[in-house]
């Protein structure tokens, strides 16, 4: 743990700690289920899983052969990393929504993208004025229902691809499962696994003579439990920040595999006491008067709340850690403030309260806020403000 912030930033006094050897660790320990010929990538999207994408840029490039993002302009930064460091480059996929303009600057910056529609054949005016070539993965919709060509829209999807040979090159094909985190037996996967293999020979034989295909559809869940759909990259975000996708994910790899491969979380995150008093026997604390303390205690005020992405649900639910002990948010989580019972803390000025993350025996998994906010980790994570310090250890 950290010793305390820097006090010029007391107002703002939450923040992140993110573990580099732990990122490490999860990507060895992912490259060793995946085996030899299967590259790995990792998914950098909402402010890399909320743990900071300036922090985690220089892990992830290091650890990872391929970058994920959303937002084009995460992958010019990748870019910008890559100049001003003199490191090499990676292959960058933007997963996400583009506008024809930013395509032409991700062809310039040999940035790759995501073809999903037909929409995009607006792009291809735009790439010849600017006499560039985009590299696209034709992203196939295997029965997710979100973005990528239907097997029945594939037909033209393909003709316009066809037509666009001297600016788009295909260079890759995608899809995404729909519930591979979601349960213990796969036939839904299998049968979007047939339909990508099915995708993958009709692309194959429209575009005749193109050059490999690289082939991924697997995000963390599948990497780790199919084996056959590895294929030649596999996209992983939650596991690379050590989370496990799901409780079923990680039952069925007990399951398939007879071991279960540590994923260490890498982020942590936590809280100077704003400030701790005694309150009598009787006193409410918080709005809606929501709890009364049955014995005089001590409090411990927390600046920070749900605009910090600490859950409004988490009310009288969770605790927080303070001197390795469990300490219960009492009442209600507000805006900026949340309020923890502290009586049994030894420390007389400023505490430091954990949220998320470990204090010596005691732990506060993502997985267990999650349970309490009735959401998932992921939510958890990347909804941790984009705005708090976050620290590299
Ligand atoms: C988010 C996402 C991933 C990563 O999923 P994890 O479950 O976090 O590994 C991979 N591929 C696509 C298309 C995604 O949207």
């Amino acid at each position: 743990m950290l010793p305390p912030p820097d006090p010029r930033f007391a107002a703002q006094s939450s923040w992140l700690e993110i573990d580099a050897q732990a990122l490490a660790q999860n990507a060895r320990v992912l490259r060793d289920v995946l085996g030899a010929g299967v590259r790995l990538g990792g998914v950098l999207k909402g402010n890399a899983y909320g743990h900071g994408f300036a922090q985690v840029l220089p892990l992830a490039h290091a650890a990872c052969d391929i970058l994920y993002v959303i937002d084009p302009r995460d992958a010019l930064e990748v870019r910008g990393f890559e100049a001003k460091g003199g490191v090499p480059r990676r292959q960058v996929l933007v997963l996400g929504a583009v506008e024809a303009d930013e395509a032409v600057a991700l062809a310039r910056a040999g940035v790759d993208l995501a073809l999903t529609d037909s929409g995009q054949e607006r792009f291809v005016p735009a790439l010849r004025a600017a006499g560039v070539r985009l590299r696209g993965h034709v992203h196939i919709d295997t029965g997710l229902g979100r973005e990528g060509f239907t097997p029945g829209e594939l037909a033209s999807g393909l003709g316009f691809l066809a037509a666009a040979r001297d600016v788009i090159e295909v260079a890759g094909v995608l899809s995404h499962f729909a519930n591979t985190e979601d349960v213990t037996e796969q036939s839904y996967a299998l049968s979007q696994l047939a339909a990508f293999d099915e995708g993958t020979r009709r692309l194959r034989e429209a575009l005749g003579g193109a050059g490999e295909l690289e082939r991924h559809i697997a995000a963390s869940a599948a990497a780790l439990l199919l084996p056959h759909a590895r294929y030649d990259a596999v996209r992983a975000g939650i596991a690379l920040y050590g989370l496990w996708p799901s409780n079923e994910t990680r039952l069925s790899m007990r399951a398939l595999t007879g071991r279960v491969p540590e994923l260490k979380p890498v982020l942590a995150w936590r809280c100077q006491s704003q400030l701790t008093k005694w309150l009598p026997k009787g006193s409410y604390v918080g709005y809606g008067c929501t709890f009364r303390c049955p014995v005089d205690t001590r409090i411990a005020v927390l600046p920070l709340g749900y605009f910090d992405g600490y859950p409004r649900l988490l009310s009288s639910r969770a605790h927080v850690l303070v001197e390795g002990q469990r300490c219960p948010v009492l009442g209600r989580v507000m805006m900026n403030h949340v309020v923890v019972d502290v009586t049994r803390a030894q420390g007389q000025g400023a505490l430091v309260a954990t949220l998320l993350g470990r204090d010596g025996d005691e732990q506060v998994p993502a997985d267990q806020l999650a349970a309490w906010a009735q959401t998932i980790n992921y939510e958890i994570v990347t909804r941790i403000g984009a705005h708090l310090r976050r620290i590299v250890v």
